[in-house]
């Protein structure tokens, strides 16, 4: 597959904040799967995304998520209690991996007021729920079993299901290994919180009859992308 540079995007362009942390990286071009998958979420498209480890998959779901959050929110400006995007992914360290790339997003000045947040076990629920009240993050970055625990909270005022009412955004990181580590359930509870007026993109390295499962719990008319090649 042909691989495009960041600025060829055009209907719509990426905004100038996305591109100069983009550029920031060192990337010129972008991945084929990159390259596949943004325009069509920049589209609203839903989609499932299947290729190798190492293809680029956290920017080509970050890049048009922050895009699809600035543009709500030039409509109407976030709400302190709502909730724009939910990136769900298998372990905490990958949890942890995505929030740090998505924090340099954030370090740039037109796009602070898209704030995030990690929710995964082993950190405290309770400092969770202070956090998710006080901060009212735009963006959450989750582990399935802390997430499906805060929607299924009762009695502290949190009311997580409340505040996805106007969700833009919901992405399942490596959707094989989600379902390899036994998150079918929670990943289907979790989908059932949810508004059906979002649009989701489902990223895996291979696609098994599983996955094929879950993209028709939680995607709407998904287009399929497969690659196979790597970043560099
Ligand atoms: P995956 O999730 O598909 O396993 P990652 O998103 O973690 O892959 O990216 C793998 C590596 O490729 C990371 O080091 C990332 O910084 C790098 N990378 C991402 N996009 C590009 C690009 N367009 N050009 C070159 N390297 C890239
Ligand atoms: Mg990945």
């Amino acid at each position: 597959m042909s691989r495009k540079t960041w600025n060829s995007l055009d209907k719509p362009p990426l905004s100038e904040p996305v591109l100069e942390v983009v550029q920031s990286f060192g990337f010129e071009l972008m991945t084929p799967v990159q390259t596949a998958a943004i325009p069509l979420l920049l589209a609203r498209k839903d989609v499932s995304a299947e290729a190798v480890t190492g293809s680029g998959k956290t920017l080509a779901f970050l890049v048009p998520l922050l895009e699809i959050l600035q543009r709500r929110h030039k409509e109407t400006p976030w709400g302190a209690k709502e909730i724009g995007a939910l990136i769900i992914s298998p372990t905490r360290e990958l949890a942890r991996q995505i929030s740090e790339v998505l924090a340099q997003f954030l370090e740039h000045e037109e796009l602070e007021h898209l704030n995030q947040q990690l929710i995964v076990g082993g950190n405290s629920i309770e400092e969770d729920i202070v956090n998710i009240r006080q901060q009212t993050p735009c963006i959450l970055v989750c582990t399935p079993g802390r997430l499906e625990d805060l929607f299924q909270r009762k009695g502290d005022d949190l009311n997580l299901a409340a505040r996805v009412k106007s969700l833009e955004f919901l992405v399942l990181d490596e959707a094989d290994r989600l379902l390899d580590l036994g998150f079918k359930t929670s990943v289907n509870n979790i989908l059932g919180y949810l508004p059906r007026q979002r649009r989701t993109g489902l990223f895996s390295a291979t696609q098994t009859t599983e996955v094929t499962d879950l993209i028709r719990a939680g995607l709407r008319n998904p287009v399929l992308v497969s690659v196979k090649e790597k970043a560099s």
